[in-house]
């Protein structure tokens, strides 16, 4: 190619390599950009992507702001082995986002969310199975996912959000506690009562590092690409409506054409250093790895519990089998300390589903804690940043990053490019950014 037709075609930095950087950098040098993918951090995918749930949920995407949670709120708040934990800092630090969030707690307001993020999640699917047909994709595997429900009240509740998702496309089916038994042996001699099971063929899971190194292997063969690693963004310059220049920890200043922000958890806080704001909170959640043989019962369908909203996901690794799970939110700012409790939740509900014949410190591998990039609607931030000519947003995916990475970097594609988008994207261009 001529290098009058290279130096064209617009260069944009993104800065945040977690899976929704590197699947934005991904799509852009795909749609003809040069690309620069920049992070603090010595090593790609090490945020909130490195150890999640695995989860491909392209049909559990309902957000947490609902009108049920005003009933649950207590018991939730009350309980000492609740999943969810505020504390005082937290809650202060991200006052406004917490009243953002509770006013997000109605059914019109949490039914709109759930289109929204039915169709982005139906994207991302389309994206990944282009990706997998090209070749180069990493291994996801269609196992299903059934989540169960500790008694009849909450699986009646299921069922009238099942026949919500039915109209909108969703095939699940709600299944008795002898039919969840039947569908998945593992749970045969499960010590926790359940009452039945919401199951849904479709669902996959894939580890998260393993997407973001095969992303990363992707970019890293075309010659259009940059990464620039250990490189923490401290600030902007700007001339007029643009930003023409990033500050950087200990560097130069970076000159910047187009500019994508995508900090993950950081990302509130990366956008307040270039004099915006995007309504991201840090939301905590935990992770373990159980090898298989540690397991008295091997599920192959991933399993939600819901009344303690910890999930678990087989994962293989040729011939090695473990299980990962997660669970827990806590709004505790930006404090990544493991809580040894949170763990032994955990592995006390692993072993309450599947039985475990070996102590838990010989068992519990990579022990983890990361931030979901939470926003109050449980809506992402996809679009422009009102004012700005050149500044763009993908943050905020909450606890649907890794599902929701690749249809969100086909959407940044098309308004960094102005054209027709896939699905609606008004959802996830509001409050401080706009469409084109
Ligand atoms: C316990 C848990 C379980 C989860 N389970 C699932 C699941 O099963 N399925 C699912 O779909 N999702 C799940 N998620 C959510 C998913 O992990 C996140 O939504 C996703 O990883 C967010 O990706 P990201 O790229 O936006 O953020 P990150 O991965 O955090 O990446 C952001 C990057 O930006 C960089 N950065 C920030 N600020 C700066 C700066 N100033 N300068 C330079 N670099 C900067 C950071 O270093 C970081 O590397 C889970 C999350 C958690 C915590």
């Amino acid at each position: 190619m001529p290098a009058s037709a290279v130096s064209s075609r617009p260069h944009v930095t993104v800065i945040g390599a977690g899976l929704v950087g590197l699947a934005s950098a991904r799509a852009l040098l795909n749609a003809g950009h040069r690309v620069r993918l920049i992070d603090r951090c010595d090593a790609v995918g090490q945020g909130a992507s490195a150890r999640n749930g695995a989860q491909l949920s392209y049909a559990y995407v309902a957000p947490l702001a609902s009108p049920a949670l005003w009933h649950q709120l207590p018991s939730l708040l009350l309980k000492p082995d609740s999943p969810l934990r505020l504390s005082p800092r937290g809650v202060l630090q991200d006052l406004r986002w917490c009243l953002a969030f509770l006013a997000a707690c109605r059914g019109a307001a949490a039914r709109r969310t759930t289109v929204a993020l039915l169709e982005l999640a139906a994207l991302s699917r389309r994206e990944l199975e282009r990706w997998r047909d090209e070749g180069g994709a990493p291994d996801v595997r269609q196992n299903g996912k059934l989540v169960l429900l500790p008694d009849a009240a909450a699986f009646a509740s299921a069922r009238t959000q099942m026949a919500l998702q039915a109209r909108l496309g969703c095939q699940q089916q709600a299944l008795d506690a002898d039919a969840c038994r039947r569908l998945e042996p593992a749970l045969a001699d499960a010590a926790t009562p359940f009452a039945g099971g919401i199951h849904t063929p479709g669902e996959c899971v894939v580890d998260p590092m393993a997407m973001s190194g095969a992303l990363l292997a992707a970019l890293q063969r075309h010659p259009d690409f940059e990464l620039r690693l250990g490189c923490e963004v401290i600030g902007a310059r700007r001339r007029n409506d643009s930003v023409e220049a990033l500050r950087l920890a200990g560097a130069d200043d970076l000159p910047v054409e187009q500019l994508v922000l995508a900090g993950g958890p950081g990302s509130a806080a990366l956008a307040r250093r270039l004099d915006l704001s995007l309504p991201v909170a840090p939301m905590k959640g935990y992770s373990i790895d159980l090898p298989a043989d540690a397991l008295t019962r091997w599920p192959t369908v991933s399993i939600t519990d819901s009344a303690r909203r910890v999930v678990f996901a087989p994962l293989l690794d040729g011939e090695c089998r473990r299980l990962r799970v997660a669970g827990m939110a806590e709004l505790v700012g930006q404090d990544l300390r493991i809580d040894p409790r949170r763990i032994a939740q955990l592995v006390e509900a692993t072993d309450a589903w599947f039985g475990l014949h070996v102590p838990a410190e010989a068992a519990v591998q990579n022990p983890w804690a990361g931030l979901r990039p939470a926003t109050p609607s449980g809506l992402p931030c996809i679009g422009r940043f009102g004012g700005l000519r050149n500044v763009y947003a993908n943050a905020g995916h909450g606890p649907l990053g890794l599902t929701l990475a690749m249809g969100s970097a086909a959407l940044l594609v098309s308004a960094m490019q102005q054209r027709a988008a896939a699905i609606n994207p008004l959802p996830y261009a509001a409050g401080p950014l706009a469409w084109v």
